[in-house]
């Protein structure tokens, strides 16, 4: 399997997936993708089917991974997927389990994982791969990156133990929830660094950006990232949408619908990627809150980024998104990948104008019949009503972004389409809106107990790039 750029020329050189596992962006601005995806038959899916059944989901996710992943040995890509996705590391030994919430509704579990929230499935695989990667190359890698809740806590429970990796991990400082400062300011380990920066999460970016900007630092430190649009990242989660499939189906040609709770189109682009493979997917239903970026374009053909003026702060927070990073990739896919006229969508006309428009084009008049892409955004009046009514109707509790899931999936189920929506957290994670909803605080899982009287290991740091510099050089330097 080879991989370009969604922004190459005809003729570029094509990468291998270890040439760009801890890359972000292509030199050329771009975002790699494969070259051509993998198709899977009916033959095919009922292999995955009796795997799945009899070996579970970390040999599901070997044999899914293979397709994309090659120059390692089967038997070492075999123990990365048990040592990433096992009963240790998630609360459910199923991994993503699917529970049914009636009317033809179900439920895919993605938050079983040590941060409840759905990163942990992406991010678990991650940090075994970078750390299989690192030990091969006899190479160090720190991780920097700014947070304002899920990312940075899922990078940091993958990478906490992960040999050659440390992560220095900015948070503004007291502006995440309680539960979210406690998860990740409890982690003891000199290789996560945790930094309450004086600031909102932008300046915490900001810095990011200056220090990661100082390319000879840069490499003196070995400074990399993990953010959103890292294909590895992307690719491990092609694994659940095969696994919930499975799960609600019998039959190797049944259709199934997803909906999805989308900011950055990260966990969506997967959707599309396992639809683009073959796997039988009736309709992609992306989910939005407020921020309807994304809802807009499915519904007009119109991508306009907003400011962070415009940008709201919502009830589900990890939605708020005022442009979607991988986006891009399904554009690449909807041009009939035309890197050309991506660069001078993304490139140029965004950079320039801040929107662009496919209203007109044949390929946006063709988008759901072509790629089963449709869309609607919800409101904090909405998913306070899902929560309360999904928890009278079937008794399940979910967190504010599973609503606005919920939410919008109702307006588009069929008979006979089961319609599977992704849970992207827990409940536990945003206690006030459910407070809200039900008029009483959310169970709290085992795991999570006492986590906010535990020690907590952050360092202060003010507004500075020279401080966070000295920082990162005293913590590698010893
Ligand atoms: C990150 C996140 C999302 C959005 O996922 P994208 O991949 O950015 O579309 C939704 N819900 C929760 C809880 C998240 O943490």
């Amino acid at each position: 399997m080879r991989y370009l750029s969604t922004r190459g020329l005809p003729g570029d050189p094509e990468l291998g997936f270890w040439d760009i596992l801890l890359e972000g962006l292509a030199p050329d601005g771009g975002l790699y993708l494969p070259s051509e995806y993998p198709r899977v038959g009916p033959a095919r899916l009922a292999e995955w089917r009796s795997l799945l059944d009899e070996q579970g989901y970390a040999a599901l996710a070997h044999s899914v991974l293979s397709l994309f992943i090659d120059g390692i040995p089967d038997e070492d890509l075999r123990g990365i997927c048990e040592r990433a996705y096992n009963g240790e590391v998630f609360s459910d030994p199923a991994i993503v389990p699917v529970t049914d919430l009636g009317d033809g509704m179900k439920l895919a579990h993605l938050s079983n994982g040590p941060t409840a929230a759905f990163k942990d499935m992406a991010m678990q695989l991650l940090g075994q791969l970078f750390e299989y990667e690192l030990t091969r190359r006899g190479a160090e890698l720190n991780i920097l990156g700014a947070t304002s809740g899920d990312t940075g806590s899922a990078a940091e429970y993958a990478m906490r133990g992960r040999h050659g990796v440390r992560v220095f991990m900015l948070t503004p400082a007291g502006r995440m929830t309680p539960f979210q400062q406690a998860q990740m300011f409890s982690i003891d380990d000199p290789a996560i660094v945790n930094i309450a920066v004086d600031g909102v999460f932008d300046d915490c970016q900001d810095l990011v950006k200056e220090v990661a900007g100082d390319l000879a630092f840069k490499e003196r430190y070995s400074l990399g990232a993990v953010n959103s649009i890292n294909w590895a990242r992307l690719v491990a989660q092609v694994v659940y949408y095969v696994a919930a499939w499975l799960r609600v189906t019998t039959s190797d040609d049944q259709v199934v619908s997803f909906c999805v709770p989308s900011g950055n189109f990260g966990n969506i682009c997967a959707g599309h990627v396992a639809r683009m493979m073959g796997l039988p997917i009736r309709d992609l239903v992306l989910a939005t809150n407020e921020n309807n970026v994304l809802d807009e374009f499915f519904r007009t053909g119109v991508y306009r980024v907003r400011s962070s003026a415009e940008t709201q702060a919502t009830s589900s927070p990890s939605m708020d998104i005022s442009k979607a990073s991988n986006f891009e990739r399904f554009v690449f896919d909807l041009l009939g990948r035309d890197g050309v006229r991506v660069r001078a969508l993304f490139g140029d006309e965004l950079a320039r104008h801040g929107s662009f428009d496919l209203s007109e084009t044949p390929e946006f008049a063709t988008l759901r019949e072509h790629y089963g892409f449709v869309s609607a955004s919800s409101s904090h009046a909405n998913r306070v009503a899902t929560i309360a009514a999904t928890w009278r109707r079937s008794g399940v509790l979910i967190d504010p972004h599973t609503a606005d899931g919920v939410g919008v999936a109702v307006r588009f189920t069929e008979p006979g389409v089961p319609m599977v929506v992704l849970e992207t957290a827990l409940p536990v994670k945003f206690a006030a809106t459910i407070v809200e909803a039900i008029g009483r605080e959310p169970d709290r899982p085992a795991a999570f107990d006492g986590l906010e009287d535990l020690p907590r290991h952050v360092v202060d740091l003010p507004r500075d790039a020279g401080a966070l510099k000295a920082l990162i050089a005293s913590v590698v330097d010893g």
